[in-house]
């Protein structure tokens, strides 16, 4: 078996990543099931700069495969934020109640056309002997006027994306109608071809 640690303790893309990477003789471990201790300081410019802070540290500390994700919204009215603080836009890291009003404040008065965003993630796959991956996925919307929905997390009642005819957001579809769009999800799949084509080399 080949255990694979997600530098993540977060249960929701554990379970995304673990059905998404379903190859043979493959498991995967969060931090905390891999007992690897590493919390390391989040403090790049970009998503993938951010991603591969957090495989590095924990491969350094565990010298086993790593994969790391970093991801947030990008709005262009507000040009590029929340971004990469997107977890932490109100203050406090995770409020997503507070990180939505925020942004509904900000674009008090925008019209439809200009409320344009869009979700990023960047994935960072370390290898056991350091070599790396790097893959990326994007989805485009829009943001609504007040948060729809109660499924998902973060931004995704807020969150219309182009896929649905911007008529349903994130937070108003299933887990599976999500990941089939969704940035992490092709951020995933991009990801499984590269490790598949390294693989039959
Ligand atoms: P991180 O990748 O765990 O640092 O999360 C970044 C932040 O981006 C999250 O706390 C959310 O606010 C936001 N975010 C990332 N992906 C999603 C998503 O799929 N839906 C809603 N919000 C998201």
């Amino acid at each position: 078996m080949k255990t694979v640690v997600i530098a993540s303790n977060n249960a929701h893309k554990i379970d995304e990543i673990r059905a998404a990477l379903d190859f043979e003789g493959w498991e995967f471990a969060s931090l905390k099931e891999a007992g690897v201790a590493s919390d390391p300081e989040e403090n790049a410019e970009t998503f993938e700069g951010n991603a591969r802070i957090k495989a590095r540290a924990a491969h350094e500390v565990s010298g086993r495969a790593v994969l790391a994700d970093d991801s947030g919204l990008e709005v262009d009215a507000l040009q590029g934020e929340p971004g990469v603080r997107s977890a932490r836009y109100a203050g406090v890291h995770g409020d997503d109640a507070a990180n939505n009003r925020k942004l509904l404040e900000k674009l008090a008065g925008i019209p439809d056309a200009e409320r344009t965003a869009r979700f990023v993630c960047a994935l960072v796959f370390v290898d056991e002997d350091g070599t790396e991956l790097t893959a990326r996925g994007t989805v485009e919307g829009r943001i609504g006027y007040e948060e729809k929905g109660t499924e998902g997390f973060g931004y995704d009642p807020l969150f219309l994306p182009d896929d649905f005819g911007g008529s349903r957001t994130f937070a108003e579809v299933s887990q599976s109608e999500k990941t089939a769009i969704s940035h992490r999800g092709r951020a995933l799949n991009d990801l499984k071809a590269q490790i598949e084509a390294q693989m039959r080399r």
